[in-house]
């Protein structure tokens, strides 16, 4: 078993900063030694690694990936190899991706093949939530099933009617079953019905650019499902947890419904905080690479967001990530908005925007590392295994210099994809090195993970549950 001392560095977490030297054996954080004045300790290790003046942070959870997802008759660009490559290279040492049901088949089929994808093909860890599109008797049986196998969180919408929409009368059935073993029902809380009937009226009248896909999906709409998802999960008794909420109307309803002690959470994405629908009105059909739902709000709404990260009633942040490439994919949408693939790349981003938000003063360093790594844990049944650096958690590691500059730009990514949404952002911090269950992946600048060191993460239950 071959050990690591990371010596010199300041540990962030969740309740704070500690200088402190940490020792790695195997796969394990096996110490946390703080330095004090007067006090030497000496530690050996086979491989010494100086962290003076940097942040170690536990590895980043992201619990919202795309990777090599079908959507519209395309994929998603990312595969598990590149996606979670990428993951690494911005400090995420654990995904949790979405096993997608297509209409008439089963959710253990379906997790059949979602795990062929991803099986010796990860460079970090990963789990699954799993999409159920298709409700009926043996789709619930298949849901307890699910949760056996360590899949115990299961997305539906409230969008998408003909693809993954689901009725209320469904939503409350499936909300049933998942109440009955503990698990969490997750929305995408958009009123998908009346949004077809305002995109076929723009089309209708000849109203056809990317910016068009904002205007049709209105903020009052993502209000409208998602305080409706919480009355239905009221009425099931049902923990509910909204994905990539970007509008205020939104964040309000659960405000407003955590304060009476409701099981219901929520989560953003670095995409609400920092961009906003003037990005989707950039000319020349680049708008088209700001397309994803729900959509980039009003600038205005940025601010409700940052607060409500800093209030906890969005305990989250993910990113969404799922990559068209403008040439070929987002093109499809040429003259129709409605045929733009949905989706925005991120998943290699999502701790540098959020450590700028530090910078900027919206979030505290522990809340960044709360909202990033150790909330994603214990939501998702990771907690204290992942989202913590303490002795006996795996070493997911990273090593981040909050001083270092860099440009986010297509040129120097890592994900599959052919552009950047934040192509010349200029943002302070990096990181430097990524350590997955003790193997570093990313060193000052290289690469050197391998495909299929990530295995499954079979979870426990949401951890907040009140
Ligand atoms: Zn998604």
């Amino acid at each position: 078993m071959s050990s690591t001392l990371i010596v010199g560095g300041t540990v962030v977490t969740a309740s704070g900063t500690l200088d402190a030297d940490v020792l790695v054996e195997g796969e394990k954080i096996a110490m946390v030694l703080a330095r004090q004045p007067g006090l030497a300790v000496t530690m050996t290790a086979d491989r010494l690694i100086d962290a003076t003046g940097m942040y170690l942070l536990p590895g980043g959870i992201d619990v919202h990936t795309h990777m090599e997802m079908p959507f519209g008759g395309t994929f998603s660009a990312d595969t598990f190899e590149t996606g979670t490559r990428a993951a690494a290279w911005g400090g995420t040492t654990t995904i949790i991706d979405f096993a997608v049901q297509a209409k008439g088949t089963s959710l253990l089929a379906t997790l059949d093949k979602w795990h062929a994808k991803a099986d010796g093909n990860c460079a970090i860890d990963y789990g699954f939530h799993m999409i159920v599109s298709d409700v009926n008797d043996t789709t619930l049986k298949e849901m307890d099933a699910c949760v056996e196998a360590g899949v115990n969180s299961f997305k539906m919408f409230m969008a998408y009617p003909g693809v993954f929409y689901a009725t209320d009368g469904e939503i409350l059935l499936a909300m049933q079953q998942a109440a009955r073993s503990g698990a969490t029902v997750m929305m995408h809380a958009e009123n998908g019905i009346a949004i077809d009937q305002l995109v076929a009226q723009a089309l209708a009248s000849g109203r056809t650019d990317p910016v068009e896909h904002g205007l049709t999906r209105p903020p009052e709409l993502e209000g409208e499902a998602t305080s409706r998802a919480i009355t239905l999960a009221k009425v099931a008794n049902c923990p509910l947890y909204i994905v990539h909420l970007s509008a205020r109307q939104a964040l309000e309803a659960v405000a407003q419904t955590r304060d009476t002690g409701q099981n219901v959470f929520a989560e953003t994405c670095p995409q609400y905080l920092w961009l906003s629908i003037d990005d989707l009105a950039r000319p020349d059909f680049e708008g088209a690479k700001f397309v994803a739902s729900p959509p980039l709000r009003p600038k205005d709404h940025q601010d409700s967001l940052w607060r409500g990260l800093r209030t906890n009633d969005l305990s989250v942040v993910s990113t969404d990530h799922c990559p068209f490439c403008f040439k070929d994919q987002k093109e499809l949408g040429r003259g129709n908005f409605s045929k733009i693939p949905n989706g925005m790349p991120g998943v290699e981003h999502r701790m540098d925007l959020l450590h700028a938000g530090v910078a900027a003063g919206h979030l505290s360093l522990p809340r960044w590392v709360e909202v990033a790594s150790t909330t994603p844990a214990r939501m998702f049944g990771l907690y204290p295994r992942k989202g913590v650096i303490a002795a006996g958690s795996d070493a997911d590691i990273v090593i981040y210099d909050p001083q270092a500059r860099q440009t986010l730009s297509a040129a120097t990514h890592h994900m599959n994809v052919d552009y950047s949404a934040y192509e010349g952002l200029e943002i302070t911090g990096r990181v430097v090195t990524t350590l997955s269950r003790g193997r570093v992946v990313i060193d000052d600048g290289t690469y050197q993970g391998s495909t299929g060191h990530g295995t499954f993460l079979a979870r426990g239950l949401n951890q907040y549950l009140l």
